[in-house]
């Protein structure tokens, strides 16, 4: 399977400073093919980095998408936008789409279907809130969280990749230890490869919270761990690219 290093940069970088970035790191992976890499910049720099982005082997994610493909949805942006501009991958359900603009599960499956059928890979988030992990509910929520986002695409999730991303550990600096990682990859491992009936070999798990250039190498170890999804430390070139080093050396 081949390891996936994804950068999300949520609300951050203007057009100019996104393609400043790519500026210094795509010289750094252009002899990277061992793995996979994505960017997912903010819609604005989405144009201009699918330009830069046009010559080199990284990927182009979008951070999240309508499941329309047109239509009156004021502020939204369809998957026709996204494969305009050779957006590869989504990610969807991120927990902060999940807890600060309401996103609920149904809606998270209807784009998961849309994306699937338009050929755009979706990364799907799930993960538990503290609370939900102290009293016990880690493998429940997540469960439910990848049951209902496949439901009706469960044959195709050979297109799809899956990130574990505790809410508890999403931009706090405090990272799942790789033993709590591996315990809800290997469950989620085993969780669809039960839907999917087995049908889901290039399925990639990946983790994320609190990912950086110092955790990286001990959490890549993990069997389950099939890569990360960075979020902080992905916005300083250098810094991503220790963490590729590190997945690339496991
Ligand atoms: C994320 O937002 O997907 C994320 C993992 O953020 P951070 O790396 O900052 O915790």
């Amino acid at each position: 399977m081949r390891y996936l290093v994804s950068a999300n940069w949520k609300m951050n970088k203007t057009v100019a400073e996104s393609l400043e970035y790519l500026e210094i790191f795509l010289p750094k992976v252009e002899d990277i093919t061992a793995v996979d890499i994505m960017i997912a910049p903010s819609f604005t720099a989405l144009a201009s980095a699918s330009l830069k982005l046009e010559h080199s082997h990284v990927y182009l994610g979008a951070q999240n998408m309508y499941y329309m493909d047109k239509g009156a949805f004021t502020g939204e942006i369809s998957p026709l936008m996204l494969t305009e501009l050779d957006v590869d991958y989504v990610i969807l359900g991120h927990s902060e789409r999940r807890h600060l603009f309401c996103e609920k599960d149904d809606l998270i499956n209807k784009k998961m279907i849309s994306a699937v059928e338009h050929g755009i890979r979706p990364i799907l988030c799930v993960g538990e809130t503290l609370e939900e992990r102290e009293l016990g509910k880690t493998l429940n929520v997540v469960e439910k969280q990848i049951r209902t986002a496949v439901a009706g695409i469960e044959k195709d999730m050979i297109y799809i990749d899956i990130a574990y991303e505790p809410v508890w550990a999403i931009g706090t600096g405090v990272n799942a230890t790789p033993k709590q990682a591996q315990e809800v990859h290997r469950f989620i491992r085993e969780l669809i490869s039960d839907i999917s009936k087995g049908n889901d070999e290039k399925t990639r798990i990946l983790y994320g919270g609190s990912v950086n250039d110092k955790n990286a190498s001990e959490l890549i170890k993990e069997p389950d761990i099939n890569g990360f999804l960075v979020g902080t430390a992905s916005l300083d070139p250098d810094k991503f690219f220790n963490i590729i080093s590190h997945v690339i050396e496991a």
